[in-house]
């Protein structure tokens, strides 16, 4: 497939070391708290790229960490320990904490049809890999132990700025915008491989080091694990656009200082989901979680659909608006599965084009817009059902929306009876919900939902309106 390239800023063909293998890593979430669907977007993409490329009849290796350790608020070595900050807020240890989000983590990706990956790495599970690393870099010159830290030298590399978007004016703004500078640094650049001394006095998880008692930095983990499990050669490294720099670009300089040879040559990158006032996030408006999704009446797989609608390389522009939109779009595709007649026999050679066309569309730089384009030429051409059945099938094994279930769940559901007073109180309540939405009443809306679960009625947005059902 060609797929866009960060490291190249360009459309190149994915290659990989090994003819029929493809080595994929992620970097994993920060788990001091619940992900924002914005973060969501990221792994999301990523889990389309990763099952289009098992579909093209690669075999994946996909690996990723969890940073249960090391990560401050700022990416550039200041601010706070998220992991510390998290345990604060909740009166309990760093561990609980990470066993807490990654847990909740992983039940969000589960509900967004997110597969997770072969290997899942906890940092603070590979501290001895990332004190071998960073040796390894202190005998090759590449590092400096400087006040109690070990640094990695950045000047001791000719291509640090891999990044084509990013240039020193970049990195000026972003030591700039960093409360204080670590006056340790012999280049502005440099970002700590290991800490002994920090101003972290309360960092609950430390472990014995050659430089002392202290705690890896953020960066280290990537590479190490990276190495680790998948070898010196990795074919392609996904992450958030954020994580571009100064992430992406230190591990490249850690892996490859470390390896003595070019790492990673392909770099898939995520952008933001932005409302109106620019960048989604936790601290920033209303903090959108999968669970908040859900309890405002949404099913996760409209979050997904509505991902999927657009490209992953233009930021997506979220608004509830915008969402049910989706939410009607999903509906009626899911209807229009409905509808199949089941059984017969489908036509693989009539199926092809409308293969073809799904296929060609995924392997033009992901583009997921035009593959479900392809999912509605295959719905609303004359192919018979069971060849449409076929191909919703074949294509689902990437988009992974949930038709086919879903469609099966609406055909035998809606069997439960209910008394004709029951129905009319919760269409008046359901009625009353709709107009508290439509004139921005939150707090009303959400009211009537209370009291609507309370009655223990689900509601699901359709393009004819709201339907409900009574939980068994
Ligand atoms: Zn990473």
């Amino acid at each position: 497939m060609e797929l866009y390239n960060t490291l190249t800023q360009k459309k190149e063909p994915l290659l990989s070391h090994e003819p029929g293998k493809l080595r994929m890593y992620t970097c994993g979430p920060t788990v001091y708290h619940f992900a924002h669907i914005g973060n969501l977007r990221s792994y999301l993409m990523e889990d389309v790229l990763e099952k289009f490329l098992r579909y093209s009849g690669l075999e994946v290796q996909r690996v990723m960490n969890i940073t249960d350790v090391g990560h401050l608020s700022s990416d550039g070595d200041t601010g706070e320990d998220k992991m510390l900050k998290g345990a604060k807020r909740e009166h309990k240890t760093v561990m609980e904490i990470a066993q807490f989000y990654t847990d909740a983590f992983f039940a969000d990706c589960e509900k967004l049809h997110i597969r997770k990956p072969d290997t899942v790495v906890p940092a603070t599970s590979c501290v001895a890999d990332f004190i071998r690393m960073i040796e390894v870099l202190l005998e090759k010159g590449y590092a400096y132990l400087a006040g109690g830290n070990v640094y990695f030298d950045t000047s001791r590399l000719s291509t640090y700025y891999v990044f084509g978007n990013q240039n020193s004016e970049d990195l000026a703004i972003g030591v700039r915008d960093s409360v204080e500078e670590d006056e340790n640094k012999r280049n502005k650049a440099d970002f700590v491989l290991w800490f002994t001394k920090s101003k972290f006095d309360s960092q609950e998880l430390k472990w014995e080091s050659p430089w002392g008692l202290g705690y890896p930095g953020w960066h280290i983990e990537c590479s190490s694990i990276s190495v680790k499990y998948l070898g010196e050669y990795l074919d392609l490294h996904c992450g958030g656009i954020d994580n571009a720099f100064p992430h992406h670009t230190n591990e490249i300089a850690q892996s490859e200082s470390y390896l003595g040879h070019p790492w990673c040559p392909h770099w898939f990158h995520v952008l933001h989901l932005n409302d109106k006032r620019g960048k989604m996030s936790k601290s920033k408006g209303e903090f959108l979680t999968v669970s908040l999704l859900e309890e405002k009446g949404y099913d996760p797989l409209v979050y997904r659909m509505f991902n999927l609608q657009s490209h992953y390389r233009k930021p997506l522009l979220f608004s509830f608006e915008a969402l049910d939109n989706s939410a009607q779009a999903y509906r009626k595709l899911v209807s229009r599965v409905e509808a199949l007649t089941p059984g017969g026999e489908p036509d693989p050679q009539a199926a092809k084009p409308y293969r073809d066309e799904f296929f060609a569309a995924l392997s033009n730089d992901l583009n997921t817009s035009l593959g479900l384009t392809a999912l509605y030429n295959v719905l609303k051409s004359d192919l018979s059902d069971a060849t449409k059945r076929y191909l919703v099938e074949d294509f689902e094994q990437v988009l992974d929306l949930g038709l086919l279930e879903a469609a099966a769940k609406t055909e035998s559901g809606q069997a439960q009876e209910v008394s004709a007073d029951f129905a009319r109180q919760v269409e008046e309540l359901i009625a009353k919900r709709s107009e508290a939405r439509k004139n921005k009443d939150w707090a009303q809306a959400d009211a009537i939902r209370d009291e609507l679960q309370k009655m223990r009625v689900v509601l699901k947005d359709t393009p004819d309106g709201v339907t409900w059902q009574v939980e068994k």
